[in-house]
């Protein structure tokens, strides 16, 4: 069977190896002689699933015993309300693209007025700001940021210097290289591009931040942290086959050298595009500023959409699929998340080395 070399942004490519454990074990879970499809959430073995997946990501994050994890469902967007709602009143944000800026909009819908402190929206969000960039929070009682921007391929490669807890959507470089848990009172990501498949949200956070609800009594049971941390991420019927290939991934990432071993290879993968975009700038041009690219995902552009879309007809005879950039922007875009082998950047970066139109 040959895979394609797939460069989609989210859903994306999974590690081969969990694809083939899960087919292995699709029909029969380990001997049990049920699918995971089919267990009741209630059941042992799909306590042991969650309580597996949830060790080996606080092993991956060295998370500290005040840290909680949930499974949760709804998409990064539902966090984008379910953190205004549940925290304290009126959060500082940092909009560096189309993700920050819905995020805002949520905030602004739960009554709860956010401050936009810092936008890049004037440079094309073409950075997000500097390391020796005062951030002032204004007295916001946190700090709102989008970690790496998918749409524009801009990523922070620095933790924001403020005095109060900062709460990140990290959806799209979630598990792609070390952090340090401390500084987040709460992160949250879409599972669907380093962490597992969609219809898993993974959300992390300090246990008293999770746990003390903050918002309006009319706030729906579902839409609060506290709910789902007194239940185990079993409070209803959570995304049990999604969480199962999460536990794989998960796992699979260890077996990579964690997060420090996955980082140098994420590294690697993104030097390879920059390189030969920095090389034939000619053809290519990156749409990040440099001290700004994201290691996942690669966004530039050719001098003409008509040249863009010879380029996208060359890579896809390639087996490179997944290219064009968001709806939104245009331009094209390599998404190389954890998953994505080095040989299909390779097969990617040799063409746009080689490639006359
Ligand atoms: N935040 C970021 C940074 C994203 O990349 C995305 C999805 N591409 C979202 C939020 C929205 O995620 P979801 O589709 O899981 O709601």
């Amino acid at each position: 069977m040959a895979r394609l070399h797939n460069f989609n942004a989210g859903p994306s490519i999974l590690p081969l190896p969990v694809l083939e454990e899960a087919q292995r074990n699709l029909v029969d879970h380990q001997g049990l002689g049920l699918s995971v499809l089919e267990m009741s959430h209630r059941s042992a073995a799909f306590e042991a699933i969650v309580e597996r997946a949830k060790a080996s990501l606080r092993r991956l994050l060295s998370l500290p015993d005040d840290y909680e994890i949930l499974f949760l469902q709804g998409g990064a967007s539902l966090q984008f309300a379910m953190v205004p709602l549940n925290l304290d009143a009126g959060g500082a944000y940092v909009n560096t693209g189309v993700w920050s800026k819905k995020a805002i909009a949520e905030a602004k819908r739960t009554g709860r007025a956010p401050q936009v402190i810092w936008s890049g929206e004037a440079n094309g969000f073409r950075a997000v700001p500097r390391p020796d960039e005062r951030l002032d929070t204004g007295g916001a009682p946190w700090l709102h940021y989008t970690s790496n921007n998918t749409i524009y391929g801009t990523q922070w490669h620095h933790v924001p210097q403020v005095d109060v807890p900062l709460v990140c959507d990290m959806s799209s470089d979630f598990l792609s290289a070390p952090i340090d848990p401390r500084p987040y009172g709460l992160i949250y990501a879409g599972a669907q591009k380093n962490a597992g498949p969609s219809g898993v949200t993974v959300v992390v956070g300090r246990r008293d931040l999770l746990g003390a609800f903050r918002g309006p009594a009319t706030t729906p049971t579902m839409l609060r942290y506290d709910t789902h941390l007194e239940a185990g991420s079993l409070y209803n019927t959570p995304p049990t086959f999604g969480i199962w290939i999460c536990a794989l991934v998960f796992d699979w990432i260890e077996a990579q050298g964690g997060l420090a071993g996955i980082a140098r290879k994420n590294e690697e993968k993104a030097r390879l595009l920059y390189e030969v975009i920095d090389r034939r700038s000619d053809l290519f041009r990156g749409h990040a500023d440099p001290a700004c690219r994201s290691t996942m995902n690669v966004t530039f552009t050719l001098p003409t959409p008509e040249l863009e879309q010879r380029f996208l007809a060359a890579a896809e005879a390639k087996g490179c699929i997944g290219l064009a950039g968001h709806r939104l922007v245009g331009g094209l875009r390599a998404s190389i998340y954890n998953a994505m082998p080095l040989e299909s950047v390779e097969v990617l970066a040799d063409l746009m080395d080689r490639w006359q139109p």
